[in-house]
């Protein structure tokens, strides 16, 4: 954080109270912003905030013994220094925002219905060539997570990449005022939501409120290859940098044939590779590198960045464990990411007697179109001549009965432990298994058993 002490917090606030005896405290300087008191590092102001489960109050001492300099709370407490506030999560926004305002560096902001995390890796992946500074972390894109990734900012930091989730409207009006970015990133605009937001003309317009909060001199870049995200650019209100692999895009990448697990792309004379293998990737990358471009990063040095890449967690990582190799695309599956990694798998090389492997979930969210879609991909398992296709829960069941492949190569399990325990039993070296279904499926629990039990 940039220097800041307790003595100015109630100004900061604004209606704080200050508490007692503060004044003879002497100026304790602030270091950072916690919500977690089992996450509290010493020099941290932990914010108490009600919980699901618990209630931030409770933890207040707790905070304060794991070094916490005091504590924004919503009532009095027994043990303190603690600040009295209306609403500590609204203070913790204000802190957040107060942070940023100190920094002179680029902030890049991303923000879309899907591919948010991944394109914020990329951009970050490419930026460490400036040197320190701060991305969000885990999936921190909402009213606590902005706040608290922008309160990480400190002088020593020359960049930051900051994802904004949006469940409603004007909710990235809101976490994109608090992150001011100078560089936005719309990576997609699909259906995502679509319920919370009120339709899909009001999702659109909720997505483009994104370009509002761009700073005077800011770059909007957009997803070129993803139809929601380019017709929205019209809203931007300023010129737009296109990003993707097709002809109408201004920062344009040419994909290359590349071996199993990976995707090449150029763009004019440099070559660009990176662990994944949904086509999606390459456009997500395109973004990243307009968003380096923008901000004077060479071709080159973006190359290099690319090559620190890793997918985020349940996003195509692959791993060999005791001689399996597992592929991890367990976070979400929109269709087109699972027919991609369908299609990855058939091609896969194995060694015979080497076996190919699918745990297959099923795919949320696509209203009058799940039936027609989970028909496809049952289709295409039942193509791709598996060795195993094990289908898991409900929606894992209609994708079984469209594939229609019969024991032992189609398997069909009601839970994702029971899935894990087949696999276990009959998986051997030499052998890849992916798995991939929606987050209720909970397929990470089967890659997670993989890895601990091969
Ligand atoms: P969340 O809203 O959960 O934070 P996110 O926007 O951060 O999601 P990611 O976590 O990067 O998105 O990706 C989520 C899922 O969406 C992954 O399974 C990924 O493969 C898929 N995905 C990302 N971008 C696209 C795209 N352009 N087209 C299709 N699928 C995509
Ligand atoms: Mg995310």
């Amino acid at each position: 954080m940039f220097p800041l002490t307790l003595k100015q917090l109630p100004d900061l606030l604004g209606n704080a109270e200050a508490p007692q005896g503060l004044c003879v405290m002497g100026d304790v300087l602030i270091t950072g912003a916690a919500i977690d008191s089992r996450a509290v590092r010493p020099g941290d102001l932990f914010f108490a905030l009600p919980g699901e489960r618990t209630d931030g109050h409770a933890h207040v001492a707790a905070a304060l013994e794991r070094g916490a300099v005091a504590a924004v709370v919503a009532r009095e407490v027994s043990v303190g220094p603690a600040f009295v506030v209306p609403d500590p999560a609204a203070a913790l926004a204000r802190l957040g925002a107060w942070n940023r305002r100190r920094f002179a560096g680029p902030v890049v902001a991303v923000g879309g219905s899907h591919g948010k995390t991944t394109t914020r890796e990329l951009i970050a992946a490419t930026l460490h060539a400036l040197g320190p500074g701060v991305r969000s972390r885990a999936n921190f894109n909402n009213a606590l997570g902005v706040p608290l990734t922008l309160c990480e900012l400190g002088p020593s930091h020359r960049w930051a990449v900051v994802e904004l989730g949006a469940s409603r409207p004007s909710d990235l009006t809101e976490l994109g005022g608090w992150a001011r970015p100078t560089v936005a990133v719309l990576t997609g605009v699909g259906t995502a939501h679509v319920g919370t937001f009120g339709g899909p003309a009001a999702l659109r317009a909720a997505k483009a409120e994104l370009f509002a909060t761009l700073q005077a001199d800011g770059s909007a870049v957009v997803n070129g290859d993803d139809p929601g995200a380019r017709s929205l650019a019209a809203e931007a209100g300023r010129p737009v940098l296109f990003a993707g692999t097709g002809p109408g895009c201004d920062v344009r990448l040419e994909p290359l044939p590349a071996p199993p697990g990976f995707l090449r792309f150029q763009r004019g004379e440099t070559s660009f590779r990176l662990p994944g293998f949904a086509p999606h990737l390459v456009s997500l990358a395109a973004c990243a590198v307009a968003a380096g471009e923008a901000l004077g990063l060479t071709p080159e040095s973006i190359r290099d960045g690319f090559a620190g890449f890793q997918p985020p967690p349940g996003r195509g990582t692959v791993t060999t464990v005791g001689g399996v190799t597992l592929i991890d695309d367990t976070y979400n599956a929109p269709p087109e990411g699972f027919f991609a990694a369908v299609d990855l798998l058939a091609r896969w090389p194995v060694e015979p007697p080497g076996r190919r492997w699918l745990v297959c979930g099923g795919m949320k969210e696509l209203g009058e179109e799940a039936d027609r879609l989970h028909a496809e991909l049952g289709r295409r398992i039942a193509a791709a001549g598996l060795d195993r296709a094990v289908f898991v829960g409900e929606t894992g069941a209609c994708v079984a009965i469209a594939a229609g492949l019969l024991p032992p190569i189609g398997l069909q399990f009601a839970t994702a432990g029971a899935a894990a325990e087949a696999v276990l039993n009959e998986v051997r070296a030499g052998d890849v298994v992916l798995a991939k279904g929606c987050r209720s499926d909970r397929l990470e629990r089967v890659v997670a058993a993989l890895a601990e039990r091969l």
